[in-house]
């Protein structure tokens, strides 16, 4: 289903040297861009240019012809390099004004910082194109200002990507929904995420082409399915274009009711994409705790799950057992066992995952040895050769992996490979009883 005619498209201008030399990376239009396109204002141009007046004041005068909504990042400081605001107010023959709650919204912020005066340098922040509507800044000092310009609206916002979110967020959408709100409803994009680990884009891809092929047109017509695959899973995005919100959650759940099935113990929930979000919830679900013994990941099982509140509840602790000495002593590995059959064995994973449990009084275990290169690698366990295990219930499930990538990419798909397992173990075991 998608809105009647053409989207109000908009334009962003993102304005600084640092972004044409590579020095920072333009988030802000990446993430403008996500914005726009989900208030059904699609962008479809974007320009970067450097702090020059002339490029600035062509730019921003060229985009106002082409699109709805123009809207400009950067420069709006208080320095010397900061021209957006100025060459704006010239191009529209506008002069600049103090406005009353910019000039408040800016005393309040220095009187935060424990000084009593607006420093001389920064009184200029309170002063906007006249005729402009302000959007008050809640984490620095450049206001976001809209400005009826003719044909388009135009929006200039600070460069630094906390202040713009948040000003953004604060109440840009209403400040220009009373002009572009008739007309953007009817594109407003509407989004589902499937998260999904273990499996590969391709072998996920064959499954669910070939069911997407057979289901009816009314289930799958006018959803947009994307794979969206990195190191630690394939996320598949859902989209509709158009129609209300509660329209579109209808839908997608029918949409992904009619896959479900195909996705099995791949696929997981968390509100955030986080799978440690999903352990977390099995875990406190089930009233267990975890410990965990890691080789190769050093520890990044053990981050990932303390990198979330409340992890106290579910996470006893764990070992960083790198070195055979300390598998053997502090964890308790046999040491005859790892000399027969290396550190980097099913054996030697299985009891870092059991005894590392028994040692820490945890209701379950993980554990994980495995070769993260670039060196140390062989033939029988070449670079990327992991062993993961898990102790769910006394039992102990172990499995061989080989992930493919960097050392970094490694030691992330092998933390990632040792929750998926735990679980999809606990998930199993709550359905069993
Ligand atoms: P301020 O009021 O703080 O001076 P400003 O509007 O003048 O804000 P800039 O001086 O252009 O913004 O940039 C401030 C900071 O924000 C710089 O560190 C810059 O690298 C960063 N920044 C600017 N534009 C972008 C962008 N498009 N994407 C990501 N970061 C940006
Ligand atoms: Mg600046």
């Amino acid at each position: 289903m998608s809105g009647s005619g053409r989207a109000p498209a908009s334009a962003i201008v993102t304005v600084g040297n640092e972004l044409l030399y590579g020095e920072t990376v333009d988030t802000n239009a990446a993430w403008l861009g996500r914005i726009l396109a989900g208030w059904g204002l699609p962008v479809a141009k974007r320009y970067t240019v450097g702090d020059i007046a002339e490029d600035i004041r062509e730019t921003v005068s060229l985009a106002l012809k082409e699109v709805e909504l123009v809207v400009v990042t950067g420069g709006l400081g208080p320095t010397r390099d900061d021209l957006t605001k100025g060459v704006v107010a010239d191009l529209m023959g506008r002069s600049l004004v103090r406005n009353e709650d910019a000039w408040h919204a800016l005393q309040a912020h220095f009187r935060a910082a424990g000084e009593d005066e607006v420093p001389e340098l920064s009184r200029g922040q309170a002063d906007v194109p006249e005729g402009a509507r302000v959007l008050v800044n809640p984490r620095g000092t450049a206001p976001g200002i809209v400005l009826d310009a003719g044909e388009a609206l135009l929006v200039l916002l600070p460069g630094v990507p906390d202040e713009l979110e948040a000003i953004v967020e604060g109440g840009l959408l209403s400040a220009i929904d009373g002009r572009l709100g008739d007309r953007r409803r009817g594109h407003v994009v509407h989004h589902r995420v499937v998260h999904t680990t273990g499996i590969v884009e391709t072998h996920l891809a064959e499954r669910l082409e070939k069911r997407l092929e057979a289901l009816p047109d009314d289930i799958t017509d006018g959803i947009d399915l994307a794979y969206l695959p990195d190191v630690l899973g394939v996320d598949l995005r859902l989209s509709i274009r158009g129609g209300g919100p509660d329209e579109a959650e209808r839908r997608f759940d029918v949409f992904v009711e009619s896959i479900t099935d195909l996705l099995g113990e791949w696929q997981y929930e968390a509100s955030d994409g986080d799978l440690a979000e999903a352990v977390s919830a099995e875990l406190r679900r089930s009233g267990r705790t975890v410990a965990v013994a890691e080789s190769c990941t050093g520890g990044l099982v053990a981050k990932r799950l303390t990198d979330r509140a409340g992890a106290s509840e579910i996470l006893v602790g764990g070992v960083v057992a790198y070195a055979d000495a300390v598998k053997i002593g502090e964890v308790g590995v046999k040491q005859a066992d790892l000399q027969r059959e290396g550190a980097v064995s099913e054996t030697v994973a299985r009891q870092l995952s059991e005894r590392v449990a028994e040692r820490l009084g945890a209701d379950t275990g993980i554990g994980v040895t495995g070769v993260a290169g670039p060196g140390g690698g062989s033939l029988d366990k070449p670079v990327g050769t992991v062993w993961i295990a898990t102790t769910v219930g006394g039992e102990t499930e172990a499995v061989r992996h080989r992930f493919a990538g960097d050392r970094l990419a490694v030691r992330e798909a092998s933390a990632q490979a040792a929750l998926a397992q735990l679980y999809r173990r606990l998930r199993d075991d709550g359905a069993k009883g």
